[in-house]
């Protein structure tokens, strides 16, 4: 099929923060079977696609560290989509990097999803989020919750996905510190079956459905933070500074080391940023929101 285009597309990728990570065992193929709550907050890459003169796939980005071909997900997401669909002309696309990379937040699998949808616009090719979510997992476990964003509920490896509604808005600071975390690394040090505790999931499901921001923010929990937590004590400082400004409750997202923490006031909020700066805890703080809001 030809698809011939001269559009020009542009696409926010947003990050997500765990509400609640629980991890329920180890598969025999290896993979981990997971309980997971998806929250996309209000930081985003911003990816643009342009149809090219010459086929393949030419990507650029603002961040010199990331690599730029076929161990970039974007690229990876770009072929298959391409291969799928037998695409023929070829596409530039440039990513501007605002998420913490190798931090927890799905840097990576939410710009593999932005390819998704933006591919599907530039070439009008009508798939439905089904059909990109099928996809979306031959890339990574996430990327079909990535595709779909706002707040769910995410069990298997990660692709059986229950949407819920938004929680109630409140106010997010979101601190990554200098180190970078591999999940693999993670994964490999988590002993699953002698895990002593378990977040409530089934209950924040039950408190998000209700809106109930205190049901929310009294069972914050991540299983990672016994493998993450204990090799970085940064995070348990972050968690703490948080605290002391006025946080409701913080908690590391994903396999981390990005640290959260759930505010009523901006000033505090602001004021736990500028801490964690001041003290060397972090240097990528951000001071953010839910998104998108609760209907
Ligand atoms: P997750 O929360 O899914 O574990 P993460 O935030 O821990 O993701 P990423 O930011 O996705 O991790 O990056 C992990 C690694 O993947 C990086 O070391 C990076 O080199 C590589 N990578 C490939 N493509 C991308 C991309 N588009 N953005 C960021 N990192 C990428």
């Amino acid at each position: 099929m030809d698809h011939i285009t001269t559009n020009h597309i542009e696409r926010k990728a947003y990050a997500k923060i765990n509400l609640g990570l629980d991890v329920l065992r180890r598969r025999s193929d290896g993979y981990h079977e997971v309980k997971m709550i998806m929250q996309t907050v209000d930081i985003w890459d911003r990816l643009t696609f342009k149809p090219a003169e010459t086929p393949g796939i030419e990507l650029s980005a603002d961040d010199k560290t990331l690599p730029l071909g076929k161990d970039n997900l974007i690229c990876r997401a770009a072929e298959l989509l391409m291969e799928e669909k037998g695409i023929r002309q070829g596409v530039k696309i440039t990513l501007e990097k605002n998420i913490p990379v190798a931090a927890g937040m799905a840097g990576g699998s939410t710009d593999a999803a932005a390819v998704f949808h933006g591919l599907n616009e530039l070439f009008g090719l009508s798939m439905d989020m089904e059909e990109m979510k099928r996809l979306g997992v031959r890339i990574g476990a996430d990327v079909p919750y990535c595709i779909m964003g706002g707040t769910a509920l995410s069990e298997g490896i990660g692709e059986i996905l229950t949407p819920l509604p938004a929680p109630p808005q409140c106010v997010l600071v979101v601190a990554k510190p200098d180190c970078n975390v591999s999940t693999k690394f993670v994964y490999e040090n988590l002993h699953a079956d002698t895990l002593k505790e378990h977040p409530d999931i089934d209950g924040m499901v039950l408190a998000i459905r209700k809106g109930s921001l205190e049901g929310i923010t009294g069972r914050l929990g991540n299983v990672l933070e016994t493998v993450t937590a204990k090799a970085y004590p940064v995070i348990e400082e972050i968690k703490r500074k948080m605290k002391e400004e006025g946080a409701w409750n913080a908690l590391m997202s994903g396999s981390g080391p990005t640290v959260f923490g759930m505010f009523r006031e901006r000033e505090s909020a602001q004021a736990a940023a500028e801490g964690i700066k001041n003290a060397g805890l972090a240097r990528q703080v951000f001071v953010t929101r839910f998104y998108p809001d609760r209907q």
